[in-house]
């Protein structure tokens, strides 16, 4: 069995898993159109959707075409999505891109990659959630902050460019994965395989991930760096320093996925307090 197969094969175990454990997954930012999508998407760059959902009901209300946020007069759409941040760059690319889709594409949104991404303010990552979501057109993998955490903890990546980890992900899963792929990929992330602590003993996802990166401890469990980094050399340095027997079992128990508490209460009778061993650097 080549590499390649062997790789394919896990990331549709893990799409699997996925699947069972989120069936209903779906874009969580509220919209009914391609161009209210579209907008959205670009308020979501460096916010929640949570925030942009509070601030598009009114903006769609009170924009209702391509042509309507175009004209919107200088400064007052700035101060209506002011709460999403960056609002003056935001403003400057929802209204270029909708005076784009205006003059150009009767007000529509364009069902194209090619296209979409030619529009002021639009990159791969928008155009695949745009068209993904509102036309279910599989144009690529969505790689937003949680789905590259995710692809890198899980073993699918070892990039952390978003467009080498879209191809990397591309190459792994069939086109009629990658919009839900990544629908599921941000629910998990958000949910369970979060940014400063994994829950990885609660996650259906454990039998399948390498855990890389992930910093396995007896109190929980932490992002890691990659190998070479400061934090990644100071966890090696901590790894290799002596400790009680106690200590070294529950450091064993913790990378061998044994239920927490037993880790704790092993340390505890010890009086150590364990040092933190990353379960694995980069492949
Ligand atoms: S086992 Fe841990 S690192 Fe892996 S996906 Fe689950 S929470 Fe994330």
């Amino acid at each position: 069995m080549t590499r390649a197969v062997d790789a394919q094969r896990h990331a549709s175990r893990v799409a699997e898993l996925l699947r069972k454990a989120y069936p209903e997954a779906q874009c969580a930012l509220v919209h009914r159109s391609p161009l209210e999508l579209l907008v959205a998407t670009i308020l979501s760059a460096q916010c929640t959707d949570q925030r942009v959902n509070l601030v598009t009901p009114a903006l769609f209300k009170k924009y209702r075409s391509a042509a309507a946020f175009a004209a919107s007069p200088p400064g007052v759409l700035e101060k209506e999505i002011q709460s999403t941040g960056f609002f003056n760059a935001k403003a400057k690319s929802i209204r270029a891109c909708c005076r784009q889709l205006a003059e150009d594409h009767g007000g529509q949104v364009p069902r194209e990659l090619d296209t979409l991404v030619k529009l002021p303010g639009v990159g791969r990552k928008t155009a695949n959630v745009v068209l993904g979501t509102a036309y279910g057109i599989a144009s690529g993998v969505v790689v937003d902050t949680h789905v590259a955490r995710l692809s890198y903890r899980l073993g699918l990546t070892k990039h952390k460019d978003p467009v080498k980890i879209e191809q990397d992900l591309m190459a792994l899963l069939p086109a009629t994965e990658w919009v839900d792929f990544s629908h599921r990929l941000i629910h998990h992330g958000r949910q369970i395989c979060i940014a400063r602590k994994p829950k990885c003993e609660v996650c259906p996802l454990l039998a399948e991930c390498p855990q890389h990166g992930v910093v396995l401890t007896a109190g929980g469990n932490k992002p890691g760096r990659a190998k070479g980094s400061q934090a990644a050399t100071r966890s090696k340095a901590a790894a290799t320093k002596p400790r009680s027997a106690a200590a070294k079992g529950a450091l064993a128990a913790a990378r061998n996925g044994a239920p927490k508490k037993s880790a704790q209460s092993s340390a505890a009778k010890a009086k150590v307090k364990p040092k933190p061993q990353t379960r694995s650097a980069r492949p």
